[in-house]
């Protein structure tokens, strides 16, 4: 298979030549700046925080091997050919459950397990304030427990590789360095804990932070705060929900200008209701709204974002619009850094590589990014042209 296209990185067009699951050849068409007829071709998305698509909640205790797939595949139209699936605060009994369906969808089928590299437990070791709880159940938020943990993990087929934690909950530190030691990520998130919670939490070997900026009080005192702690922290990279409603402008400016592009990575931490039309939906006894603006809320106020309705190819677009950020740092951010934090295969645009690919088009003053086709070990999963 032959794809001519222009590279994403240094703009020149190219014809690139798959061999079964491995790019084979880049031949040059002509210099950067020549062919602006073409298409852009780069590698595609990872993202490491998605609830679910289209009605279908990875967290949802009934979630079976067929739907996990389903909504797994359903990704690859918007460029994205690895993600986390993601579950968040719930009973050991549902987490558990769903950790075996999401196993079971690896083990029946090689793209799914290709398109699900690990899983992300968000919760339910977190901060039970309003403002840091965010949308997860307060009546499940729950002490760090390492041995419930193993036993998910057991449920999982050993997939978790991140965990997202509250520090100043009991046992996390001592969790978390149980973690490390088990080469799983850590990341801080949903808190409300105190700078020297933070840092015992980064001495511990948490890595990250889980959406920057949001799952946080609505007011906060000027400083200290959580959030200029762990901005501040170099040793922690940072996700950021870049959908437009999450973050203001200026806000991904300052995270992307202290942790610099290869350490702000970009999630659209879609809600299971993405890709739904607006409306009110109950899950889990949780009444929730997709608003006609775009935006999935708590229903009945506007505050509380319970996850986003886009996707991981709308927050690239978003970062282009409000940072100046190139396309190529941009499309790094929700592919190829991720994907180092996570010790996963980066995958570069050279000989011998992985074909994961997505070509697309991205108009030269910005606007959205247009996904034509993306290629996961060398088949065409996605074509819209
Ligand atoms: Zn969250």
């Amino acid at each position: 298979m032959q794809i001519q296209a222009r590279r994403y990185d240094n703009l020149e067009p190219v014809e690139l030549t798959i061999a079964g699951e491995q790019i084979e050849r880049i031949s040059p068409l002509g210099a950067a700046g020549e062919r602006l007829d073409l298409p852009y071709v780069s590698p595609p998305f990872f993202d490491h925080q998605i609830n679910g698509y289209d009605g279908v909640w990875f967290s949802d205790e009934e979630l079976t091997a067929e739907a996990a797939i389903a909504t797994g595949a359903a990704h690859y139209q918007f460029g994205v050919t690895r993600l986390f699936p993601t579950l968040i605060t719930n009973s050991f009994a549902a987490l558990s459950q769903g950790f075996a369906a999401l196993r079971s969808a690896c083990e029946q089928d090689a793209a799914t397990d290709r398109m699900f590299p690990g899983f992300h437990l968000e919760g339910p070791y977190l901060s039970g304030e309003d403002g840091p709880r965010g949308a997860h159940p307060k009546d499940q938020i729950r002490p760090a427990d390492w041995e419930e943990f193993q036993r998910l993990q057991e449920a999982a087929g050993g997939r978790i590789l991140l965990v997202t934690i509250a520090p100043e909950v009991e046992g996390a530190i001592d969790f978390i360095e149980r973690a490390v030691e088990s080469s799983l990520v850590v990341s801080i998130g949903h808190t409300a804990a105190s700078p020297e919670q933070i840092r015992a939490a980064v001495d511990a070997g948490a890595r990250m932070s889980t959406h920057l900026g949001n799952g946080a009080h609505g007011t906060l005192r000027r400083h200290p705060n959580y959030i200029w702690e762990q901005l501040g922290d170099a040793r922690l990279a940072a996700g950021v929900i870049s959908d437009g409603h999450h973050l203001p402008p200026s806000v991904l400016r300052t995270i992307v200008a202290a942790k610099g592009v290869e350490n702000t990575l970009i999630t659209c931490d879609a809600s299971g209701l993405a890709g739904r039309p607006p409306g009110r939906y109950e899950f889990e006894s949780v009444e929730v709204e997709v608003l006609e603006r775009g935006p999935i809320v708590i229903a009945g106020q506007s505050q509380i974002l319970a996850g986003s309705g886009v996707q991981t190819d709308v927050c690239v677009a978003f970062i282009l619009r409000v940072t100046d950020v190139s396309l190529a740092q941009a499309i790094d951010m929700a592919g190829r850094y991720p994907a180092r934090l996570f010790e996963l295969d980066e995958i570069r645009l050279r000989r011998g590589s992985a074909a994961d690919l997505m070509v697309f088009r991205y108009p030269e003053r910005g606007g959205d990014l247009t996904i034509e086709q993306t290629i996961a070990a060398g088949q065409v999963r996605y074509d819209g042209r």
